[in-house]
């Protein structure tokens, strides 16, 4: 095992390993608020440059989801390089925890895109530093989805004075494991239902078991909705679709949704409410927090159900300070981080 430092500022730390044919970056960008957790993404970049670029921008991003999520942990995330060829899981999870050990606990790793509980079984067999295993908490889409309905119920009240979804109508792009279940919750709220996917598999599972309306990829940014929930992939909301919404709402999982930061700008200018992506998909992340810090179901389904406050406390920053969501969202966090120091093992909340 071969480990590089990289020299990196802004960031507590940014490590390269060569490991046979595994290839990890690991970047710690902030343990002020405990030990860095993040999900380990197993992906194909061009190059290493664009790895590290991703690596740190979603290390951040996890201080930022975890600071207001009010867990006791800071942000990290690693990046396996996918190399071309056959692809021995073992070989190369092995290989992640034997990385991931050698933070010593500083860091704690769990499935993200690309990776499975099973692929962290392997790395459970080097580390204990690991989370989101079968044997543990397991799947966390059902959690993240919890979370993202509240978040929803919570921008319903600041627009429409209530809670209430039933009779509103929800479009839903991406009907996998997150997509799957927000179907399934927003259905018992009695609320109807547009749904996508590319996989046309999955849209007709959420048709037949939900009574979903199916559109096409691109349909659904039109779609006569109340609410736009991303639960595919990022960068979403750009100049292309932006101004095909007729949604009051747009409230999903999916990471990094605006493709840059001027699309917040712009929905806010167009009075659409954005449910900053962080502070609504944290379920994950909370649901992890039963491998590390030992809570049960109660405990985590308690601490998800705050997310319809920090919701509801963004969009009433954002009003009173005259900024959009997305930064409102941003400053909370960091109101939190700043608010915040550390005395020897002891963290401290002024
Ligand atoms: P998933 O892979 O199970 O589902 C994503 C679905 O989106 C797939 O069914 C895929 O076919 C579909 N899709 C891809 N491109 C599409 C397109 N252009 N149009 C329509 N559908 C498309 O992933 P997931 O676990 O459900 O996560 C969904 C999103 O939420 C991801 O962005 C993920 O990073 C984010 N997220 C997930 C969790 C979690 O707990 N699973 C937590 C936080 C954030």
């Amino acid at each position: 095992m071969n480990i590089n430092e990289l020299p990196i500022k802004g960031h507590e730390r940014l490590a390269a390993c060569t490991d046979g044919d595994y290839h990890g970056l690991i970047a710690i960008h902030s343990t002020l608020l405990g030990p860095a957790i993040g999900g380990t993404r197993f992906w194909r970049y061009r190059n290493q440059d664009e790895a590290i670029n991703d690596v740190l921008r979603l290390a951040r991003g996890m201080t930022y989801k975890n600071a207001l999520a009010g867990v006791p942990f800071g942000g990290g995330k690693s990046i396996i390089l996918k190399q071309n060829g056959p692809i021995d899981r073992e070989a190369i999870f092995r290989a992640h925890g034997r990385f991931v050990e050698t933070f010593g606990g500083r860091y704690f790793t769990a499935e993200d895109v690309g990776t499975s509980p099973d692929d962290m079984e392997y790395v459970r067999k080097e580390t204990q530093y690991v989370a989101g295993l079968m044997s543990g908490s397991g799947n966390p889409s059902p959690v993240t989805a919890r979370g993202v309905f509240r978040a929803m119920q919570a921008a319903a009240r600041y627009r429409w004075g209530s809670d209430s979804l039933e009779g509103r109508t929800v479009a839903i792009q991406g009907c996998g494991s997150v997509g799957y279940y927000l179907a399934s919750y927003l259905r018992k709220a009695g609320a109807d239902l547009f749904a996508t996917d590319v996989d046309e598999g999955k849209v007709e599972k959420v048709v037949n078991d939900f009574g979903a309306m199916a559109l096409g990829p691109d349909d659904i940014y039109y779609a006569d909705a109340d609410i736009f929930a991303p639960c595919a992939l990022g960068g979403v909301l750009n100049d292309d679709t932006i101004h095909a919404l007729k949604v009051e709402i747009v409230a999903g999982a999916a990471n990094n949704q605006l493709l840059e930061p001027r699309h917040g700008d712009e929905l806010a200018a167009l009075d659409i409410l954005y449910v900053p992506d962080y502070a609504a998909n944290s379920g994950g992340v909370i649901n992890g927090c039963r491998d590390l810090l030992g809570w049960n179901t109660a405990q985590s389904a308690a601490k998800v159900d705050e997310i319809y406050d920090t919701v509801f406390n963004i969009f009433e920053m954002a009003a009173a300070e005259g900024i959009p969501t997305y930064k409102a969202a941003d400053r909370l966090a960091e109101e939190r981080l700043a608010s915040t120091r550390r005395e020897g093992d002891r963290v401290v909340h002024s």
